[in-house]
């Protein structure tokens, strides 16, 4: 912690961000790359195809989102903030942190849910979402993998109902503030576990929690029967109820997409943007 504050002193905020991303990816290798040597679903190297790549995504997903979101953000905040009755917003306020926290993240899946389906399903989305389930070779660290238009479209989705019920609330309130900040990272930690290629399954959990086996099913392309399921970033029962689930006892054999995909970094954030594909 010490030497995170004389790094702040010392560096402009974009390093320090750097350095801090650079301690959060040591720690993930630290976790999640001995648990896949060990219960490992597929056989993969870890410097399989596309890690540099997806390395790079790493820092792009998070650095780059967030600051492009800052001001679309505030605008939909400011926005809804007028729909939204006073008495609840200051009931909601009064709720103990615990509660707003568990309230958001069922809420916000709501959002997350169908700005994650419409990417699937609206062709101009699915031109950037594409990217994301280009992989073909799934583990922890396909979770950074994403165009920013896809994660800024969705992150955008899944903040709007936290707004409409008051959850989340335009700047000048700390103690609001403090929800969306907790559910990006409570979202982006789980998102590098059910990602990993971990062979590990939970009986009937499975239905309340997604998993890495929710997810794979997600990333599959084992047939035009089996895509386009598992839409959840969190909570499996929200596709329950939208009819999406599916969750058999076995793995996908196949992931990826057969459309084509740029090879490389620059490429696959170009694409979207070229129609002559
Ligand atoms: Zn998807
Ligand atoms: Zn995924």
């Amino acid at each position: 912690m010490e030497i995170l504050r004389l790094l702040q002193q010392n560096l402009p905020p974009f390093a320090v961000d750097i350095v801090r991303l650079c301690i959060w990816l040591v720690l993930l290798v630290i976790l999640f790359v001995p648990l896949e040597r060990v219960f490992a679903q597929h056989p993969q190297k870890i410097f399989r195809k596309g890690f540099l790549t997806d390395l790079c995504y790493y820092f792009i997903s998070s650095l780059i989102p967030a600051h492009i979101l800052v001001v679309p953000m505030a605008m939909i905040a400011w926005g809804l903030h007028y729909f939204v009755p006073g008495g609840l917003h200051q009931w909601v306020a009064g709720q103990p942190l615990g509660m707003r926290l568990a309230a958001s993240l069922v809420v916000g899946e709501f959002g997350f849910y169908w700005g994650h389906r419409w990417m699937h399903e609206i062709p101009l989305l699915w031109r950037f979402h594409a990217i994301h389930h280009s992989a073909e070779q799934i583990d922890w660290l396909v979770n950074t993998r994403a165009h920013p238009v896809d994660m800024v479209f969705t992150r955008i989705c899944g903040f709007i109902p936290l707004y409409l019920v008051g959850l989340a609330r335009p700047m000048g309130n700390d103690k609001m503030d403090m929800v969306p900040l907790m559910v990006i990272l409570i979202g982006t930690m789980w998102g590098f576990f059910i990602h990993s290629n971990l062979n590990w399954r939970f009986g009937w959990l499975e239905w309340l929690i997604s998993t890495p086996a929710f997810h794979h099913w997600h990333h599959t392309n084992d047939g035009p029967a089996l895509i386009n399921k598992n839409y959840s970033a969190m909570i499996p029962w929200v596709d329950k109820i939208f009819g999406t689930l599916y969750l058999p006892k076995q793995w996908p054999a196949k992931y990826g997409i057969d459309g084509p995909m740029a090879p490389g970094l620059a490429g696959q954030l170009i694409q979207p943007f070229d129609y002559r594909q």
